[in-house]
């Protein structure tokens, strides 16, 4: 008898009952906009900030429209300006480099390593020309996080500013240090597929007190930031108030009050993902052909979706193991194929920026395989989800 999965790869857990009822207060009263409050009221967007800022143990917390426009006001908060170069990472998705476009900057691609995770030797190298660029958008693409110890040590020495773009690492440690926290801003999504969800929204978090007085006036806080909680004092919003545009994408009072309940779950959700990944990655292990990640002991991941890697496979037998999986119901992604599909897109896709080959990370990309782990899947469906990905491309590599 074969097996077939029949659950959905894109189906979230239902909204939280306490964040229902809390949205439905809010447009009950009808003060959505973060600064329609009545007298001393905090509000929603507010209270969220300052929640998340001790959650993360970050003195400055904003929240914003999404995770995307979170990533473009950390650029120009720290000072990127039109014509300058921002490196990042070659494996990840498009709204990365895209935010290094919006504001008018050029994306520099550093590669990836069999480990999922910048490659810091490409890093130095790329540091050690005359004139490099002074930010490193850094994308901990699919939960993975490089040394980032290492990492930090770097950026430091070259007085690069490290941005962490961490749409898949909200609630992760390096070394007990939390996801965000290591550069000078951190960047969450709460778009509907990443950690918490409220459709869109973003969140970001800094320790600069002149980083985060520009983030808030940037995100449309007109001359209201006093009204910020997780912020800096007026002194520092004196300082950069006349120079700063008003580049509107604040979050509502609706999406913030879905999201209080469900930050204060996410110690617990981790440990759901995390015992699903672990499901599978068993599940997968010693799978001839197939080579899984290995996660590194000082990396508290969290395991939203998991990779393996197919690695110097031709590309045709690559495509037969997912037309093989899908037939049995098991949705897989590929970060191979030469014409990017849905989500998933590579360095060479994002054509605005002119960029050289990465040979060494295009032979890793070539082997990236990637799906989705939702909470909706239980710790059966995952070992059966297992058992298809290992039948299919173990019949595959015998084949050869
Ligand atoms: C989702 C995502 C973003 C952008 O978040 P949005 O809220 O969709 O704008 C940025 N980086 C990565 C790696 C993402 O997956």
């Amino acid at each position: 008898m074969t097996e077939i999965f029949t659950g959905s790869f894109t189906q979230q857990e239902p909204i939280p009952e306490e964040a229902i009822e809390a949205a439905v207060e809010v447009m009950r009263h009808g003060r959505l906009h973060r600064y329609n409050v009545l007298g001393d009221e905090a509000g929603e967007v507010t209270l969220l900030e300052e929640e998340f800022a001790a959650q993360m143990e970050a003195p400055y917390a904003l929240a914003v429209a999404s995770g995307g426009y979170a990533l473009a006001t950390a650029l120009r908060a720290v000072g990127v300006k039109p014509g300058d170069k921002v490196l990042t990472n070659a494996f990840t998705l498009a709204p990365v480099p895209g935010s290094i476009a919006a504001v008018g900057a050029d994306p520099v691609y550093v590669g990836v390593t069999e480990a999922l995770t910048l490659d810091l030797e490409d890093l130095e190298r790329q540091l050690s020309v005359d004139g490099h660029p002074r930010v490193l958008m850094l994308s901990h693409m699919r939960g993975h996080l490089c040394d980032m110890d290492r990492l930090m040590a770097i950026c430091d020495a070259s007085d690069v500013a490290v941005i962490e773009d961490c749409a898949h690492t909200m609630g992760a440690r390096w070394n007990g240090v939390l996801s965000g926290r290591h550069g000078v801003v951190g960047c969450y999504s709460c778009q509907t597929y990443k950690h918490v969800n409220s459709g869109e929204g973003g969140l970001l978090v800094t320790s600069d007190p002149e980083i985060a007085a520009r983030a808030i006036m940037l995100s449309g806080s007109y001359m209201l930031y006093s009204r910020h909680r997780a912020a800096p004092g007026p002194e520092v919003f004196e300082r950069i108030k006349y120079e700063t545009p008003n580049i509107s994408g604040r979050m509502d009072n609706v999406r913030a009050a879905i999201l209080r309940p469900q930050l204060r779950d996410l110690e617990q959700q981790v440990q759901r993902w995390n015992a699903r990944y672990r499901q599978v990655e068993e599940g997968l292990r010693d799978t001839p052909g197939l080579t899984v990640v290995e996660r590194p002991e000082k990396e508290a991941y969290v395991g939203s979706s998991i990779q393996f890697l197919l690695l110097d496979w031709r590309e045709e037998a690559v495509r037969e193991v997912l037309r093989r999986c899908a037939a049995r119901g098991v949705e897989l992604k590929w970060f191979g194929t030469p014409e990017p599909v849905a989500f998933t897109s590579r360095y060479d896709s994002w054509r605005y920026a002119e960029t050289p080959r990465l040979p060494q990370s295009d032979r890793i990309l070539a082997g990236i395989v990637d799906m989705r782990v939702p909470l909706t899947f239980s710790l059966a469906d995952c070992a059966q989800i297992a058992r298809i990905i290992r039948a299919e491309v173990g019949a595959v590599f015998q084949e050869g």
